[in-house]
């Protein structure tokens, strides 16, 4: 039996590369025309840095994470998100004390130990935004601008469905939490068991429940919208302002939560019709407590973060075809000596080159530039080697010119380069 990848861990095969380099090129061009800066972090981290971040009780640090004792027994845990970790990073080198207000990126794998499917996997990528230092309601907005754009780009605007909530405060949320705790009390035997354990240990996470029959119980759940305070409510005004000016489309959801405990005020979710159950592409929101609970200073922070294997659902484009600027088929061993030459000289000046590593007949070698896609093919083989000349065919026309040995390279460089 041939070797198999683990179960939700996923080959990215060459041509599911190319889709997700052109992905992340736009994504990169997004960030660096809002001024992020790239953070790259560890894909392994202590537990604590997740258990303590994320909140014991949520389904990521209770069911989800890969977590093991290495063989000193210390214990580790492969990232499933990126905020704790980039945190970890920010309080650790003190990056605060750079600048007021770090704008930062990053890209890559996160673990999750959940059931794989469409749009669902074990190991998953995100592009990841992290603005830490500012309290402004513009940062909010600045984070979502930056989901959106970026979404956008692949997917029809008329698909895109943007959820804002605010989830209020310390100073707002236990008067909310209270009575929801009552409401959950009273309805007990209508929830499933998960939020029926979720009421006792973390009962805000209820609206995040996917069951049918507790969503239409919850319908009637107090919502913490009608709990606010005013700083709470200015603040979400003013993000909403924002993302108006901004032309981003958003509808207020009273019953939008996340996963994570670390949400203050602004959280939100942009979904795309055509996902099916995974609809949502991007999400995020405000974090202002999570520093401290790091032990860290008081940072203010908001972030969010972009399903990519999402993203490449709702990716229309197919990959580019495979284009070579030239191939050379040299046959001989003088030809093959001196196509290496060429070689060198012609892909240091930038140009794409192919050549066959096996010394091949002349027809295996054109079948192999027809495979590589190239316009171009120059062939040299012994007797024009004698003549000290070579044929440039190019691929598309099918016209062939002769060309003097003398200064090939230079005048291959000109000819397809246009
Ligand atoms: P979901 O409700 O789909 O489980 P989540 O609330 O757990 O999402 P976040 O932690 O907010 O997700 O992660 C942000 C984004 O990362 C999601 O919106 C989604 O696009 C993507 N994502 C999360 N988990 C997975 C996964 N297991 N496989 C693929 N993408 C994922
Ligand atoms: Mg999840």
């Amino acid at each position: 039996m041939t070797l198999k990848a683990v179960k939700g861990f996923k080959d990215i095969l060459p041509e599911e590369a190319k889709r997700r380099q052109r992905l992340e090129s736009v994504a990169r061009k997004v960030f660096e025309s809002c001024g992020l800066e790239e953070i790259r972090t560890p894909i392994l981290e202590k537990t604590e840095v997740f258990a303590r971040g994320i909140g014991e009780h949520t389904d990521i640090v209770e069911k989800e994470m890969y977590t093991f004792e290495d063989r000193n027994g210390q214990l580790l845990t492969l990232r499933p998100e990126a905020t704790a970790g980039i945190l970890r990073a920010v309080l650790e080198h003190k990056l605060y004390n750079q600048s007021p207000l770090l704008k930062l990126y990053t890209m890559g794998p996160m673990f999750r130990h959940e059931r794989p499917q469409k749009g669902r996997l074990r190991q998953f990528h995100q592009f990841n935004v992290e603005y830490i230092g500012s309290s402004s309601p513009l940062a909010d907005a600045e984070v979502i601008f930056l989901a959106y754009e970026i979404v956008s780009a692949f997917a029809d605007e008329d698909d895109l469905l943007l959820e804002v909530n605010s989830l209020g405060c310390p100073e707002c949320r236990p008067l909310h939490r209270k009575d929801l705790l009552l409401f959950l009390n009273n309805n007990k035997d209508d929830l499933c068991e998960d939020c029926q354990r979720r009421a006792e240990l973390n009962p805000l996470r209820v609206f995040d429940c996917k069951n049918e029959d507790c969503q239409s119980v919850l319908k009637f759940a107090p919502v913490i919208k009608h709990y606010i305070c005013p700083e709470c409510a200015s603040h979400m005004g003013k993000v909403l302002d924002a993302l108006e000016a901004f032309g981003i489309p958003f509808v207020q959801n009273a019953y939008l939560v996340r996963g994570l405990d670390y949400y203050k005020r602004t959280t939100f979710e942009l979904k795309a019709r055509g996902l099916g159950a995974q609809s949502t592409v991007a999400a995020g929101g405000r974090y202002d407590g999570l520093s401290t609970l790091l032990d860290g200073p008081d940072l203010p922070g908001v972030g969010m973060a972009v399903g990519v294997e999402r993203l490449l659902l709702l990716m229309q484009e197919e990959a580019r075809p495979r284009q070579t600027d030239l191939f050379i088929a040299a046959l001989g061993s003088e030809a093959r000596t001196e196509a290496l030459y060429w070689l060198g000289y012609l892909r240091r000046n930038g140009l794409k080159v192919e050549y066959s590593l096996e010394d091949k007949s002349l027809k295996a070698q054109m079948k192999q530039a027809d495979r590589a896609g190239a316009r171009y093919c120059l062939i040299v083989g012994e007797r024009e080697m004698d003549e000290e000349e070579a044929i440039l065919r190019n691929m598309e026309t099918k016209e062939q010119e002769t060309l003097e040995l003398d200064d090939l390279p230079e005048v291959l460089l000109e000819k397809t380069k246009s």
